[in-house]
């Protein structure tokens, strides 16, 4: 989570509780809180006094868990308490840890068990098991790349977990590709790389989280590469996720050819059925029941990534808890109209964009789209764009079906009846759609 959409989230915790507790409460209780600070994953707040936290914490500890806290245990805020006269805050900054501290360095959450398969990642999470079954003897490296938040470091941790559980002599590493450079600079610093090296040369299962960090770090890249090829060649497991594939990381060709020697693969983003399984999963792990339903509505709105769909939820869970709202779809419907910029497309999405993001889908050319061919893989194609323009542009129909190469409102309007019912029942269709949908640039 992005530190400014914690502080949003903070404001917005506030102004909820605002409209809840009465005047006097908040003035006494809440208003003397202070936002500090906000890192990527903790937020610091200011409190005149320990009861004051006692307080926050007394009443509101549930909501700020299901709001902040996506995954982890601990709940992401830490209190200072200011000083009585003079307010100096001075906050640690956070150390880079040494590796030493770094074994137990997992996600307890983020294990295989609750991590959900569907088409997009079930062939990643095939691999990944197989690398957490027999460590250096399959693939090797493994890499893993993806846009973000769709389970890269989920899947990551998920093997080092797999690992510590069955193989419990091999040391297993997880490293996030910055942590690494902090530690090569620090012992850079105290003339200690000989005694780094010894310690990463020495681990069994080294797992590097997001190595597109490591581009235009030259000096850093030669380390790096250098303690890769050290345990490959003593049949260490490597496994490396990244936000792009090695070959267009600005990496050296020596770098991009150790990465590739093993197997890539790609994680793509979830259907909509794995969305649904998603948000059931999370909501059950936090113990809240959710309407299928309102599970659909979700997951039909907020589709490009993982991280970005937990956030909604989160946030939907902690304010219908603070209103005492039962979660329906008219809750939902009106939530997510309220934190627009979690469904863009409704805003942005233009017929042209529709058009290219068919034309892709189902290979045919976008001027065929706007064109008159009656061959069937084209006219179905053409349809399922008028279908989608209509669901997702609001404008006339004359509007947008003039957009089609001077299509008639009618036209667009049996298209779109067309598809609906098509939907309903031809699945291979259903998700061409879907994926269509998903891939329109807004
Ligand atoms: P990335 O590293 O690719 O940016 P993360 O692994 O941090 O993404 O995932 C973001 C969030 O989404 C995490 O809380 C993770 O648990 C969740 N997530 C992603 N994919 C899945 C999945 N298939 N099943 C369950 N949770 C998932
Ligand atoms: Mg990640």
């Amino acid at each position: 989570m992005l530190s400014t959409n914690l502080e949003e989230l903070w404001t917005q915790f506030l102004e909820l509780v605002h409209k809840k507790c009465s005047p006097a409460e908040y003035q006494n209780w809440l208003s003397p809180i202070r936002f500090v600070s906000a890192t990527e994953n903790c937020i610091t707040l200011e409190v005149p006094n320990i009861f004051v936290k006692e307080y926050l914490l007394d009443n509101y500890k549930e909501d700020l868990h299901l709001l902040f806290s996506s995954s982890a245990k601990e709940l992401p805020i830490e209190f200072l308490i200011a000083p009585p006269k003079e307010k100096k805050l001075s906050i640690a900054p956070s150390l880079p840890a040494i590796p030493q501290e770094k074994i137990s360095n997992l996600n307890p959450n983020y294990t295989f068990e609750t991590f959900v398969e569907g088409p997009s990642n079930q062939f990643v999470k095939s691999a990944a098991l197989g690398v957490a079954a027999k460590p250096g003897k399959s693939f090797n490296p493994l890499f893993i790349h993806g846009g973000v938040g769709l389970g890269k470091t989920h899947l990551l941790h998920g093997i080092g977990h797999e690992v510590h559980k069955n193989l419990k002599r091999l040391s297993v590493q997880c490293i996030t590709t910055e942590s690494f450079i902090n530690d090569l600079v620090d012992n850079l610093r105290n003339k200690s790389v000989d005694k780094m090296k010894r310690f990463y040369r020495n681990v069994d299962v080294l797992l590097v989280d997001d190595i597109q960090f490591l581009q235009n770090r030259l000096n850093f890249e030669e380390e790096f590469c250098n303690t890769f090829e050290c345990l490959i060649n003593q049949n260490k497991q490597i496994v490396i996720t990244s936000d792009k594939p090695p070959s267009q990381l600005k990496l050296s060709e020596r770098m991009v050819a150790r990465m590739e020697w093993g197997l890539v693969a790609h994680i793509g983003v979830p259907e909509l059925e794995t969305r649904v399984a998603i948000i059931q999963q999370k909501a059950e792990l936090k113990g809240i029941t959710i309407p299928q339903n309102v599970a659909f509505f979700i997951a039909d709105r907020v589709y490009s990534n993982v991280r970005q769909l937990e956030g909604v939820m989160n946030r939907l869970f902690a304010y219908c808890r603070l209103m005492q709202l039962e979660l329906t779809e008219t809750i939902a419907e009106n939530f997510l109209k309220e934190i627009a910029d979690v469904h863009p497309l409704q805003a942005k999405v233009s017929v042209e964009n529709i058009l290219k993001s068919v034309a892709t889908t189902f290979q045919v050319r976008v001027s065929d789209l706007k064109g008159e061919s009656r061959i069937k893989e084209i006219a179905l194609a053409r349809q399922v764009a008028m279908y989608l323009a209509k669901e997702l542009i609001d404008d006339s129909l004359t509007k947008i079906a003039s957009s089609f190469g001077g299509k008639t409102h009618s036209t667009l309007l049996h298209a779109w009846k067309k598809i609906s019912q098509e939907l309903e029942k031809n699945q291979n269709l259903k998700r061409q759609t879907d994926l269509a949908k998903q891939h329109i640039a807004s």
